[in-house]
């Protein structure tokens, strides 16, 4: 008799794909697959949500329990479709909520091999040439924004915060010799823009650097860091006997699509090693999670421009351009193909131009003394993570190959191109304002008022005169009651999803001006869908204005 585990065991075999081919079973695997789909395709609507917004009970989750039996794999596929309902479809044509682009099939396939076959990039022992494809993602990413290719080094890790944080590290090594070995107790300070990422103050945190030690420093109008501002406070570091772990450039921001100048900090960075004599060179970190794909236009004929973009997204993208360009000026940069990558979470990489500069973060081997005995490619010796998933890698080495350069000149020029699109027709419209006109992204913030006010000067005065701080702070209200009432229209079909911004940026006098958001990342965004945001707002200012 065969002891009772025996026949769970059988079931539960069948739940795996077959170590060995099995003709049949592949297909019920197939099968199993398409069965998923095909539930997930039933909760597509004319929406931008699958299903419908089923609010989630955090407390009752909170009571979950192993179940005590096995079940099947076509319960557990329908179970986990489940949690599908009310996401986002950020494919959509009415979605423009946020920088969460759509996955494209060979970056989905890409995740999916990587998930089934489980290699780890760690160590190429342990995942042969899924380890190579990690290394021709880097190579490819190296090249195209301007890196020597045979000296620059990069690997995939957890997120553009992820890359960030390898760059400041690094940093920190060169600005404090011995910190990973002694811990740190002089004062380094690391310094970024008011309007790059949050994570430096996470970063700053994590490293012990100390959210205190983090500067910020003022944006321009275009948000970009005021040169000025950030010569100022690097100097006033410097001379009070401090360190300078790294300095961020964010070259794309989040909310508005900020470009720093990297080739003037950069020049900055130089002239402080001389002025102060400083025995090491303070690390400039390009965070590029967002505008690293512009670099496909490096080599875009803007004057014949072949690919038929209308004039005002030649300009846009050749202003981009003129920044990104610069990138290779950067010791070491972020890139997040979960953004403007058209791949699905997590792939990002991080590159340094000198991959020597991974030493300052490497290992001894007696520290790991069961891996890397051998093998001729080991990034595990010098990742902060120790198993690193190949599903990045292949994402995002799926969509360079899909993509090519013109590929991804035609998506980003086309998501370019439709905003603006809306930037023309909401100022096209009294009663709407665009806060970033001239900026390069795809990204647009805008501001609507009550029928009635004068559109045209009230930007100046709410932005810059105390005395408009009432009508700032009124028509900071009444976007949020725009935005609520736009919002509820898409979840009933009616119209766009957008987002808004509690804090586009400050007033000269420090109000926060709170702003609607149109970000633009689905390649089926069309015309339609942007005269659709307009009408929807046009709509909402007449409700809400007339009810005052
Ligand atoms: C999204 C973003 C980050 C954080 O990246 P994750 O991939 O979400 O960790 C950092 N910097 C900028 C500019 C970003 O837009």
């Amino acid at each position: 008799m065969t002891a009772p585990y025996r026949d769970i065991l059988q079931e539960i075999r069948l739940a795996f794909p077959q170590p060995v081919s099995d003709p049949i079973h592949d297909s019920y695997f197939v099968h199993s697959i398409m069965r998923a789909l095909d539930q997930v395709d039933a909760l597509k609507s004319h929406l931008p949500i699958l299903g419908a917004l089923v609010p989630g009970d955090f407390a009752e989750a909170r009571k979950a329990a192993l179940p005590e039996g096995t079940s099947s794999v076509e319960a557990v596929t329908s179970d986990l479709v489940g949690y599908l309902r009310g996401m986002t479809i950020f494919g959509h044509p009415r979605t423009q909520q946020n920088v969460v682009p759509p996955p494209t099939i060979p970056s989905l396939i890409g995740a999916m091999l990587a998930a089934l076959h489980n290699p780890n990039v760690a160590w190429d022992e342990y995942s042969r040439l899924v380890a190579l494809a990690e290394v021709e993602a880097a190579g490819i990413t190296a090249r195209l924004v301007g890196y020597d290719p045979e000296q620059a080094s990069g690997v995939f890790t957890f997120g553009g915060t992820g890359t960030t944080l390898y760059g400041v590290k690094i940093g920190l090594e060169k600005a404090c010799p011995g910190t990973m070995q002694k811990g740190h107790s002089e004062d380094a300070v690391l310094i970024v823009s008011e309007a790059g990422h949050y994570c430096a103050a996470n970063i700053a945190g994590w490293l012990g650097l100390g959210t205190d030690n983090l500067i910020t420093v003022p944006t321009t109008e275009e948000n970009e860091i005021d040169l000025d501002h950030l010569g100022r406070a690097a100097r006033e570091a410097l001379a009070s006997g401090k360190r300078i772990a790294a300095i961020i450039a964010t070259l794309g921001t989040t909310d508005a699509f900020g470009l720093d100048d990297l080739q003037a900090i950069a020049a900055l960075r130089d002239s402080l090693v001389e002025e102060f004599r400083l025995p090491y060179s303070p690390h400039v970190h390009a965070d590029a999670v967002i505008g690293w794909a512009w670099s496909v236009f490096g080599s875009y004929d803007f004057e014949g421009n072949p690919l038929g973009f209308r004039p005002r997204t030649v300009r846009a993208l050749a202003g981009a351009c003129r920044r990104i360009r610069h990138l290779s000026l950067a010791d070491s940069l972020g890139v997040d193909f979960h953004k403007t990558g058209f791949a699905p979470y997590v792939s990002s990489l991080v590159l340094v131009r000198d991959g020597q500069d991974l030493q300052l973060v490497t290992r001894r081997p007696e520290q790991m003394p069961y891996l890397y005995h051998f093998g001729d490619h080991r990034p595990g010796m010098y990742t902060l993570e120790t198993s690193r998933a190949g599903t990045g890698p292949l994402a995002a080495l799926a969509n360079y190959r899909l993509f090519g350069e013109r590929g991804l000149q035609a998506v980003l020029g086309h998501l370019v191109e439709m905003a603006q699109l809306l930037r023309e027709h909401l100022e096209g419209h009294e009663g709407t304002t665009v806060l970033n006109r001239d900026n390069f992204g795809t990204v647009t913030l805008f501001r609507a008022y009550p029928p009635g006010v004068d559109t045209f000067a009230i930007k100046r005065r709410e932005f810059e005169d105390p005395a408009g701080r009432d009508s700032l702070l009124a028509g900071n209200d009444f976007n949020r009651r725009v935005f609520d009432y736009v919002h509820s229209e898409a979840m009933e079909g009616r119209g766009v999803v957008i987002s808004s911004t509690d804090c586009y940026r400050r007033t000269a006098y420090g109000e926060p001006i709170v702003a609607l958001k149109s970000y633009i990342l689905s390649p089926f965004v069309d015309e339609g869908d942007i005269e659709e945001v307009v009408a929807r707002l046009l709509e909402a200012r007449e409700r809400i204005g007339g009810s005052g």
